[in-house]
């Protein structure tokens, strides 16, 4: 069984490439200046297609979580965190992904994302306690 990879679709494979980079970027509208995550090819807002990245830190509150004890990704040791992230920059967003906090989060606990590369072609954000 192969490990587990997220999938670069045609919307969001520029996201992965920017993320390989150590760049965070969300999609800004350019209809109604709605950021939006994850990539799409037209806003849910205004349903415009125009629309360019904005650079954002990867810096929010874990706003929930679970602790997952099953060993859906191999490789990956149970038990684990995955956390939904809400940004400072970007309130509108949520963005999940591992935490490596050596604990469970708390609850509005501040995160800062970090950059973790796999290999050549994968690098994926996970989130850690900001201080
Ligand atoms: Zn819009």
């Amino acid at each position: 069984m192969a490990a587990y990879r997220p999938e670069p679709d045609r919307d969001s494979r520029a996201w992965w490439e920017r993320l390989a980079r150590r760049e965070f970027a969300v999609q800004r509208c350019e209809g109604c200046g709605t950021d939006r995550f994850p990539a799409r090819a037209f806003c849910p807002a205004c349903r415009s297609e125009a629309w360019r990245w904005r650079v954002v830190e990867p810096e929010g509150h874990v706003e929930s979580w679970i602790v997952n004890h099953q060993p859906f990704v191999p490789g990956l040791a149970v038990p684990y965190v995955v956390v939904m992230v809400r940004l400072t920059a970007v309130p509108g967003c949520l963005v999940h992904g591992n935490w490596r906090g050596g604990r469970e989060p708390r609850a509005w606990e501040r995160a800062r994302g970090s950059y973790r590369k796999v290999d050549e072609e994968l690098t994926l954000m996970d989130w850690e306690p900001a201080g």
